[in-house]
């Protein structure tokens, strides 16, 4: 959190006061938090959407859900800043919540929108704190039904760290959420645990291959070493993989060759806003 201190800092030009004392650190912290929890409760948080595309075709499949805040002074922080003091402080359970009814609401208009199912599913994050501390499935439901929105048209993304903590309570509450008929992605996937028993205990069905090594990946032997591993994983164990970090036709060709089925990155799009995501498909998938 000094680190998000001073970078925060940085990018509203008020470097000087963070020379700097852990005092003021604490107390920049506690700004922090109170800023977030309000931006949280005044809807001053905006969810983005970033495509995922099917890196045979080309079409969008689905949109990742990410959190976007800017602050009253108008700085934009970046979430592995502010996620981390969400995770911290506690208020990434009311941000959790947020972001799962803002995405719920986003396809119910995207249906309406086009008329019936347009589509694509949305993905959203859940992070290890959320899943220890929320009731995640019946929070999940609920914002489902406020909206009318089916669960196969939902994705939850995990990352690894969710599942060391507790791996009792975590297979019964994914499983909880496969019979809500959300489909449930393990994010970052190579970069966290490597214990990898949970892969055939736990009910994944898709493996997000983490930027780290896609990135580069055609200058890296070793990287691509990697990938063809986790490609091979998850066509041995039935799950679907998506390369993140994608950023040119190139590197997209050369993973729809090795096999993997789905792709994010700028190539396609950064996270748009609700209404932008939706033009985007249109375009895209017409
Ligand atoms: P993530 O879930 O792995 O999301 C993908 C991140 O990679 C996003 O960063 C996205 O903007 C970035 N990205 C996508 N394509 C490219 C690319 O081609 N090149 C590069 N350089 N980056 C790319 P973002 O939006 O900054 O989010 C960072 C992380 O913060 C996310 O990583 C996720 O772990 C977390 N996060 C974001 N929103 C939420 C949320 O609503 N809830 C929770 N729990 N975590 C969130
Ligand atoms: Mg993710
Ligand atoms: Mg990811
Ligand atoms: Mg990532």
């Amino acid at each position: 959190n000094a680190q998000f201190a001073v970078k925060r800092a940085k990018k509203s030009g008020r470097t000087e006061i963070y020379q700097t004392h852990t005092f003021d650190i604490a107390r920049e912290q506690f700004g922090i938090e109170t800023e977030l929890r309000r931006a949280i409760e005044n809807g001053q948080m905006t969810l983005c959407y970033q495509p995922i595309c099917d890196l045979a075709s080309g079409r969008i499949t689905s949109f990742e859900a990410l959190a976007r805040w800017t602050t009253e002074d108008g700085v934009r922080l970046s979430p592995n800043d502010f996620i981390p003091v969400a995770e911290e402080s506690g208020l990434i359970i009311p941000l959790g919540r947020w972001a799962m009814e803002e995405a719920a609401q986003t396809i119910a208009a995207w249906d309406r929108t086009a008329g019936g199912d347009c589509g694509v599913k949305v993905a959203v994050n859940l992070s290890a704190i959320q899943l220890q501390r929320d009731h995640i499935p019946a929070m999940v439901k609920n914002a489902l039904d406020r909206h009318g929105v089916d669960g196969r048209r939902l994705t939850l993304e995990l990352t690894e760290s969710a599942i060391v903590t507790d791996p009792d309570r975590i297979a019964q509450t994914m499983n909880a959420l496969k019979d809500l008929g959300a489909t449930l992605a393990m994010d970052d996937f190579g970069t966290g645990y490597s214990n990898l028993a949970y892969l055939q205990k736990l009910p994944i069905d898709l493996l997000k291959i983490d930027r780290s090594f896609v990135s580069g990946m055609l200058a890296d032997r070793d990287k691509v070493a990697i990938v063809r591993a986790i490609l091979s994983l998850a066509q041995a164990l039935g799950m679907q993989t998506t390369a993140e970090g994608i950023e040119t036709n190139e590197l997209a060709q050369t993973l729809a060759a090795l096999g993997c089925t789905y792709g994010q990155g700028f190539l396609y799009s950064r996270a748009l806003e609700r209404d932008d995501a939706y033009q985007l498909l249109t375009e895209r998938n017409a």
